[in-house]
């Protein structure tokens, strides 16, 4: 029977979050590029919380956005409710939430996709990849799908999210079904193990979806958006933001809820060894945190809407895999669904993916050339770290076809660095999830000034206009001349200026001060000191919001600089990438198991892989000062 075969340059299997990244980055580098799912109905389908962004997750929103790529234009455009989260904690955590109408936004990204040149959408189910030897490496040539068609190619992205060997479980009840009941992939797992890929086996959850007829909102807090919505993108106009908004709810778990779930466990699944995969500890089921947080008398529950076009619910914080009967149970046991109607029960899905080690910091494939890979299949959790990661493996896929130096962000200048840096340094031995607390300079790593750090590298990639470059250039120089101007505006201590720090509750000058040291006062900001300050420049929103931070956190910021020039000293010593660890004398051996595994690029990344001590550390750079005087 004869075969479809087709030619491309790349081919992307996956329409989740990073697949939909990855195909955007290589078609609108000027690749043919062909996507590949198991239903186009289910292009970046949200199968789990109704949200993009939230804290560190927004922030890697908006520097995917810097970057030239798509999720923060399409959350623009569909969502139902936005807030910045921690406004009352200093910039650092502000983090950017935004609820979605779901069926929206995969209605957007679906037309983005299908209106992009370059770019070929198909619903297939790829069965094996296909390689060649080079030497002890392999070669990928090509992707082979159910039917038996092939698609012969020069680089292939694997982003396969929860659907290789998916198997979704709640109770006794357990379908070999992707998310939503989607058909699952169950050929491609052992392709990969015949090309000598590494697997894991990792589970997550989500809670029960509601009708709202069914809900009694008069017993929980509603929950607002903000009055002033910030886009999440750059590009966005921040009129075109500004619409009615739908709200949200909270209520709570109590002890009768805890009690029927404590009676309960002999028949879930995840402490009856039913499910074998490993789960994320910042993403809990409710029978773990009960079991975890014995003492805790109440548990959050956050009810979403998952759009304008439907009455289902999401019921967030009480994802679960007990059977049906006690989720009744359990869910009407908390204020405002007593009444519930379940329109679909909670559950656990375990599904196949890669240890990450296996990955470069270009997200390639170590062992299979021209083989890369993104999102949840790497060993992540969440929407917005899958289309993180789908961007740099589909702009570096494309970096290798155009023979150029790939994409490495380092952990000084982004959140996505610090992602893929701890992906493939750390051992990862459940979905990762990104905090702040992972980011050491995270007060440089702002949601706020992702595109003042990364809008020239989207620039230089390719992916970002000429007209959005200039911008950058212009902002940044209009706020470095902001900052010099105010620190060279003294004023005196003059009745209008007492009477001004009088209302605001700040302390009265003796002499005289600049404006600049005004701004530093934690009850002054930027924008209060325009009464003082006549001839101020009339600068964009986002320019005086730099202004005021870089003012206020001067001395926080250039200390954090500091920091991150020792760790840059580290990263600019590159270690060989073929180099044995073994011929270096007095080095520990398990130093030397770990650097033969992991194959560090630089010294910095040595220092941070598990079981490689200080003292390793210094013995190797010894060693290389040796070498490098021979
Ligand atoms: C039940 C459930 C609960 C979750 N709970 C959470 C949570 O609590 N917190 C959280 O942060 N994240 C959660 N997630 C994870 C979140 O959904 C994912 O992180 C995110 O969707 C990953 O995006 P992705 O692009 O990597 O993969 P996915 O969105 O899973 O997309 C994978 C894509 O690959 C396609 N595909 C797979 N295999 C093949 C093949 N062989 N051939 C062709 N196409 C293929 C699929 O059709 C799909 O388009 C949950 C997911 C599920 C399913």
């Amino acid at each position: 029977m004869p075969f479809v075969e087709e030619i491309y340059d790349i081919v992307v299997v996956g329409a989740g979050h990073a697949g939909c990244e990855a195909a955007l980055a290589a078609a609108r580098l000027g690749f043919e590029t062909i996507m590949f799912t198991v239903s186009v109905d289910s292009i970046a389908l949200m199968p789990c919380n109704p949200n993009i962004g939230g804290i560190s997750k927004g922030h890697l929103v908006r520097e995917l956005d810097a970057l030239g790529g798509e999720m923060g234009k399409v959350i623009d455009k569909t969502f139902i409710q936005s807030k910045m989260l921690n406004e009352s904690k200093g910039p650092a955590v502000h983090s950017l939430r935004a609820q979605a109408d779901k069926q929206d936004y995969t209605r957007e990204m679906r037309r983005v996709l299908e209106n992009t040149d370059h770019l070929t959408v198909r619903q297939a189910e790829v069965t094996e990849i296909l390689t060649e030897e080079i030497g002890e490496k392999r070669r990928i040539v090509g992707v082979k799908t159910y039917s038996g068609a092939t698609y012969k190619c020069r680089a292939v992205v694997l982003a396969t999210g929860t659907y290789l060997n998916a198997r979704c479980i709640y109770g006794d009840v357990s379908n070999p079904t992707g998310p939503n009941g989607l058909q699952a992939a169950t050929y491609l797992t052992d392709s990969l193990k015949k090309n000598g890929v590494e697997m894991y086996r990792f589970k997550t959850g989500t809670p029960a979806r509601a009708d709202r007829r069914s809900i009694d909102f008069s017993k929980m807090e509603e929950q607002f958006g903000d009055q002033r919505v910030v886009p999440f993108s750059f590009s966005t106009d921040p009129e075109s933001v500004q619409k009615e908004q739908v709200s949200c709810w909270l209520t709570y778990t109590n002890e009768k809820t805890h009690e029927i779930i404590r009676a309960n466990l002999d028949r879930s699944p995840l402490f009856s060894g039913a499910i074998e995969g490993t789960g994320p500890r910042y993403c809990p089921s409710i029978e773990d945190k009960v079991v975890k947080f014995p003492d805790k008398e109440r548990h959050q529950v956050f009810v979403e809407p998952e759009g304008l076009y439907t009455n289902e619910m999401y019921l967030g914080g009480m994802s679960s895999s007990l059977p049906e009967d006690v989720q009744y149970a359990m869910y009407r046991t908390v204020p405002g669904l007593e009444n519930v109607k379940i329109v679909r029960a909670a559950y656990a899905i375990e599904y196949d993916c890669i240890n990450p080690r296996q990955l470069n910091a270009t997200l390639e494939f170590k062992n299979v050339e021209g083989l890369f890979s993104g999102g949840q299949f790497n060993g992540s959790s969440g929407y917005e770290e899958a289309a993180v990661q789908g961007f740099m493996a589909g702009v570096n896929a494309a970096r290798k076809l155009q023979g150029k130096e790939p994409v490495i962000l380092d952990r000084s200048q982004a959140y996505i660095g610090v992602l893929i840096d701890d992906l493939v340094t750390k051992e990862n031995r459940e979905p990762y999830r990104m905090m702040t607390s992972r980011a050491e300079y995270r007060l440089l790593l702002r949601q706020d000034n992702a595109d003042l750090r990364l809008r020239k590298i989207g620039y230089e990639i390719g992916l970002v206009s000429e007209e959005q470059y200039q911008y950058i250039i212009w902002k940044e120089q209009a706020i470095e001349a902001e900052v010099a101007r105010l620190e060279k505006k003294t004023i005196g201590g003059n009745e209008k200026v007492q009477a001004f720090l009088e209302k605001h509750n700040s302390t009265l000058l003796k002499s005289g001060s600049t404006i600049a040291e005004l701004v530093k006062r934690p009850e002054l900001s930027y924008a209060d000191l325009a009464e003082l300050d006549e001839d101020r420049p009339n600068l964009p929103e986002d320019v005086q919001k730099q202004v005021d931070i870089n003012l206020k956190y001067a001395g926080y910021i250039k200390r954090q600089l500091q920091q991150v020039a020792q760790f840059k000293k580290l990263e600019s010593r590159k270690l060989p990438h073929d180099f044995d660890y073994s011929t270096v004398k007095s080095l520990r051996l398990e130093a030397v198991q770990k650097l033969n595994l992991y194959k560090p690029l630089n010294i910095g990344q040595a220092s941070r892989i598990s079981g490689v001590s200080p003292a390793d550390i210094s013995v190797l750079m010894v060693h290389l000062e040796q070498v490098g005087r021979k």
